[in-house]
C-alpha cells in the first residue's frame, strides 16, 4: 500500500482563524495527512501561550482524525523530514504575503529540494483575517465572531480579561504586531 501523502502546515496561529481553517480544509483534499504545527519562536511575545494555542487548534479540528497538531522549534524543513512530510503548506492573502512567502519558498527549496512548497491563495472572505488583526480589534473589545470560531472567541475574551486586570492589556498587543 502506497504510503500515505502527508504534509505540514507551520505558523504561528495565535491565534487560529478562519483563514487558517480554511487553508487546511483545502490541503486535506490533496493530501491525506495534515500536521499543523506551531512554531515556538524564542523572541516573539505570545498572546497565547504554546499550551493554550495547541488547545485551541486541536478544538477547532476535534471532528477531523486526518489533522495532528504540534508544536516545534526548529527549521520548518528540519520538522517537515522529521515527520515525514512531502510537502509544506502556506496561504496566499495579499502581495506582501507574496514577497515574503516566496523568499521563504526559496530558501527552502534550497535547504530540502525534496519538499514541495504548496500555497494557496486565500479566500476572498478571509483575505482581510489576519492574528494580528483579531489581536487589535479583541483588545479593545470588538467583535471577531465572524473571524475566528466560538472557542477562540471566549479565549480571546478571557485572555484579554486577565491583561487587563494585570494591567497591561493594549500595550501587550502593539507590541505583539506581526
Ligand atoms: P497570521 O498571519 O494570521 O498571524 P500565521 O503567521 O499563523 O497567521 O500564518 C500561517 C499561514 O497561514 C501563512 O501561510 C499565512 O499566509 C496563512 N494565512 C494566515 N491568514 C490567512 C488567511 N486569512 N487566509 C489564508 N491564509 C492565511
Amino acid at each position: 500500500m502506497d504510503s500515505p501523502r502527508r504534509a505540514l502546515y507551520p505558523g504561528s496561529f495565535n491565534p487560529i482563524h478562519y483563514g487558517h481553517l480554511d487553508i487546511a480544509r483545502r490541503a486535506l483534499g490533496l493530501f491525506d495527512e495534515l500536521v499543523i504545527a506551531i512554531y515556538v519562536s524564542p523572541t516573539k511575545p505570545d498572546l497565547f501561550d504554546i499550551e493554550e494555542r495547541l488547545t485551541l487548534v486541536k478544538e477547532s479540528f476535534k471532528d477531523e482524525p486526518r489533522v495532528r497538531v504540534a508544536s516545534y522549534s526548529k527549521l520548518t524543513v528540519d520538522y517537515a523530514h522529521d515527520v515525514n512530510a512531502t510537502a509544506i503548506v502556506r496561504g496566499l492573502r495579499v502581495f506582501s504575503d507574496f514577497e515574503l512567502e516566496f523568499r521563504m519558498a526559496l530558501a527552502n527549496r534550497r535547504l530540502a529540494p525534496d519538499i514541495e512548497i504548496v500555497n494557496f491563495i486565500a479566500a476572498e472572505e478571509h483575505i482581510h483575517i489576519s492574528s494580528s488583526t483579531i489581536r487589535e480589534i479583541a483588545s479593545l473589545g470588538g467583535d471577531v465572531s465572524t473571524m475566528t470560531p466560538a472557542h477562540v472567541v471566549t479565549a480571546l475574551k478571557r485572555r484579554f480579561a486577565e491583561l487587563k486586570q494585570q494591567g497591561s492589556g493594549s500595550s501587550f498587543v502593539v507590541s505583539l504586531a506581526d
